[in-house]
């Protein structure tokens, strides 16, 4: 596949530093489909420097200006659709239809909501005898992970653009190829050189630098939860601003007054979706108790009929640690109904879609983020039983709530602690926020919620 062999760096393509590479990999069959450079600490230095002397323009340019190119950069995602759908199915390996709907189609929703937003956003308000500006947080320092490739770059740099800030973009190692075609399309979109800067690198090399560096004023991370509070603790220590989108665990409550078999289905077509390989994934099924067979058998047949549309894992170490997770579910007592720990196929990283029954709410495929196509079907008792088991992980990020009356399903959202819960399979809606409460992270991205994050306020009164 088509690959730069240097980082975009102030409006262009340039030589990285030195000569290491990252091999890129193609899940479904393990063949190296390209090398991309591995950036280092003088790599993250060009960058950010370069991100810094355009950040006074940018931050000056007027909203309706940055608006257009946010526009622009749309509008090259719509004409390079097919091309981003290719690239996210040959690295990450979803199938193309995913990639085409999801992959490529959710970024070019998001870039639009920011093309509004950044025309419409009151960037200055007054407060009584005050005049409230905000203002660009300054330059960004963005750490993306691989399991929504350009989702997770746009819902980022849409809204810094937006705001007048400045980026660096370090992406995850698995999918950099997507991120150089990023690159392309801003460079296309006509955003001014140093505005936008890519550095492909590895995580504790290239990101930590660009964490640590002291010419960043937000960091904003996407990833595990383990290397969030790391960096969390780093931009403490600087006193810089930081944004952590981290991992998931989330419920999908269906009370017994949901219709049953819509709630299983969709419930399990979210989780086998991007091959479970999604944050906000509800992993953990609730079900009462005198639904619960009958939820089981359902939800073992919408797994079954799932089989062979399910794309692989990204690489050979999660397909690994995804099967050790189903391995531990059996050792646990958890009852295996659909999939297993066998590897389906012998070439690519595979897993079936599995389906457990018998699962408690204390066992480790209960607790721990799989990442992976793993349903768990645990049984309540009553409602004050399911919220328990519902607000009883680290996690707080994503979750559901089906029942047969609106208010009533409203209701038992309000009681759960996490940051979004879609209502009787609600919609995907790009400008509502998203984000974690409790160790799912610290933020918000999309929407007008989402650009806040990008921005500082100044106070100046008469
Ligand atoms: P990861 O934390 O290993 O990597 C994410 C990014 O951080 C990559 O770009 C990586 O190179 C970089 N990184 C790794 N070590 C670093 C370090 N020491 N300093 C700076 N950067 C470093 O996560 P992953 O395995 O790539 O992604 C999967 C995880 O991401 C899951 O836990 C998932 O739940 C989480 N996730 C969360 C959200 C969300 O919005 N909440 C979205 C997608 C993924």
């Amino acid at each position: 596949m088509k690959a730069h062999d240097g980082m975009y760096i102030d409006g262009a393509w340039r030589p990285a530093a030195g000569r290491d590479t990252i091999p890129v990999v193609n899940p479904a069959d393990e063949q190296v489909i390209a090398e991309v450079p591995a950036g280092g600490a003088e790599d993250v230095d060009a960058a950010v420097r370069a991100a810094r002397a355009a950040l006074p323009a940018w931050a000056a340019t007027a909203p309706a200006e940055r608006a257009a190119r946010i526009a622009a950069l749309r509008d090259v995602l719509v004409a390079r659709k097919d091309e981003i759908a290719e690239t996210v199915t040959a690295e990450l390996g979803a199938p193309l239809p995913f990639s085409q709907a999801v992959h490529a189609g959710v970024p070019i929703l998001v870039a639009g909501s920011y093309a509004g937003l950044a025309a419409s956003y009151a960037f200055e308000e007054k407060v009584g005898n005050s005049t409230v500006y905000a203002e660009p947080v300054g330059v960004v320092g963005a750490i993306t992970p691989w399991n929504y490739p350009l989702h997770q770059i746009v819902a980022k740099v849409a809204p810094a653009l937006a705001a007048g800030c400045t980026i660096v973009l370090k992406p995850a190692e698995d999918t950099p190829l997507t991120a150089q075609l990023f690159a392309e399309a801003v460079h296309e979109a006509g955003v001014p050189a140093g505005v936008f800067n890519l550095v492909t690198g590895l995580g504790p090399v290239a990101g930590q630098a660009l964490a640590e560096h002291e010419g960043v004023d937000l960091v904003s991370f996407t990833g595990s939860t383990a290397v969030g509070r790391k960096i969390g603790a780093t931009a403490g220590a600087a006193v810089k601003r930081v944004a952590l989108e981290l991992g998931g665990k989330s419920a999908n409550v269906i009370l017994p007054s949901a219709d049953l078999a819509k709630a299983v289905g969709v419930g399990v077509a979210n989780v086998m979706g991007n091959s479970g390989q999604t944050c906000s994934a509800w992993t953990r099924m609730l079900v009462h108790t005198s639904q619960y067979d009958e939820a089981v058998a359902l939800a073992a047949e919408a797994a079954a009929k799932y089989g062979d549309r399910i794309g692989p894992l990204v690489n050979a170490e999660q397909h690994a640690r995804v099967r050790g997770y189903i391995e531990r579910g059996v050792a646990e007592g958890a009852r295996l109904v659909a999939g297993g720990p066998e590897a389906p196929r012998e070439q690519g990283y595979f897993v079936s879609p599995t389906v457990f029954a018998d699962v408690t709410p204390e066992m480790t495929v209960a607790q721990e983020e799989i990442f992976g196509p793993v349903v768990s079907l645990i049984r309540y008792e009553d409602e004050d039983d399911a919220l328990r088991i519902a607000n009883g992980t680290v996690y707080g990020l994503a979750g559901a709530v089906w029942a047969g009356d609106e208010a009533e399903a409203v209701a038992f959202a309000r009681r759960m602690d996490t940051g979004q819960v879609d209502i009787n399979g609600g919609r995907f809606n790009p400008l509502a926020p998203f984000g974690g409460y409790k160790q799912s992270g610290v933020g918000r991205e999309l929407g007008s919620h989402g650009l806040a994050e990008y921005l500082q306020t100044k106070s100046l009164q008469f």
